[in-house]
């Protein structure tokens, strides 16, 4: 879906709720962050495009062709943010629909253990072929993100591969979970205000790795920064990012369970 202008502007995005909290930053951090940081390039992008040949274009059209210079930058910028704070789960999604974020976040995670390490996939199957014998259908679909063995591959397939990314990153930038032209998953490191539209590439994740994303509460600590941003992702969001970009959209249509009131998620 492209983000269009309304009346010739672009907006500040509303969703970012740090009223009720992200359990990996700080509610100062994320106002900052929402109200300063992104606030100025929406701000610098509607005054630099007003009377060019950018006025009135989507935010994806202008990032994927402006060439290199400040148009780019900020309209980057305020797409890469408005991705970020949206894939990111606040506490308050969390209490409305625990369910779905659940088993999406199973989902897709399991669809990017299957692609990074394709080797595993059949032990992987066999495990959660087993426990959906063992624990029925409906209870593997709520606590299936949660098989151990599942995690283990998680860690050592992509998560690992993904900090190491981020961590490696020299210098402000973005970290990218992407789709290429062949449906397949690519990490990547985008310098500046880069996104991976500009290689035809599909975004679906990203982490800001400016260090105004991270100092206020992390100081010089990118790692623990990474590993705490990741344990708080809306995988729900990203698996809706994956479903519109995969061409079959059956795989990925979005059902609500109905949870027999016997199985509580806690147990
Ligand atoms: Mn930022």
């Amino acid at each position: 879906m492209e983000t269009m202008p309304i009346n010739g502007k672009f907006e500040l995005i509303s969703s970012v709720d740090y009223e009720y909290g992200y359990t990996s930053i700080s509610k100062r951090a994320m106002e900052l962050h929402h109200k300063k940081h992104l606030a100025t390039y929406v701000n610098n992008l509607n005054t630099l495009i007003a009377g060019t040949e950018w006025e009135g274009r989507s935010l994806e059209y202008i990032v994927k062709r402006a060439p290199e210079g400040p148009i780019l930058n900020n309209a980057g910028q305020v797409l890469n943010h408005n991705m970020f704070f949206g894939n990111l789960l606040n506490s308050d999604f969390q209490v409305d629909q625990p369910y779905s974020i659940f088993v999406d976040e199973g989902r897709m995670k399991n669809i990017i253990v299957n692609n990074f390490y394709p080797e595993d996939k059949v032990l992987l199957n066999e495990n959660i072929k087993k426990y959906k014998v063992e624990k029925g259908e409906i209870y593997y679909e709520i606590k299936h993100y949660n098989i151990i063995e599942r995690e283990t591959f998680w860690e050592s397939t992509f998560l690992n591969r993904f900090i190491d990314a981020g961590f490696t990153l020299f210098g402000s930038g973005w970290l990218w979970l992407s789709l290429d032209g062949q449906r397949k998953f690519v990490i990547t490191q985008e310098p500046n205000a880069s996104n991976p539209l500009r290689h035809g590439l599909h975004p679906l994740l990203t982490i800001d790795m400016w260090e105004h994303a991270y100092y206020l509460d992390y100081q010089n600590q990118r790692e623990e920064y990474l590993y705490k941003i990741l344990g708080s992702i809306n995988w729900h969001v990203v698996y809706r990012r994956y479903c519109e970009v995969m061409d079959n959209h059956d795989k990925c249509v979005h059902r609500p369970l109905t949870v027999p009131s016997a199985i509580k998620v806690n147990d």
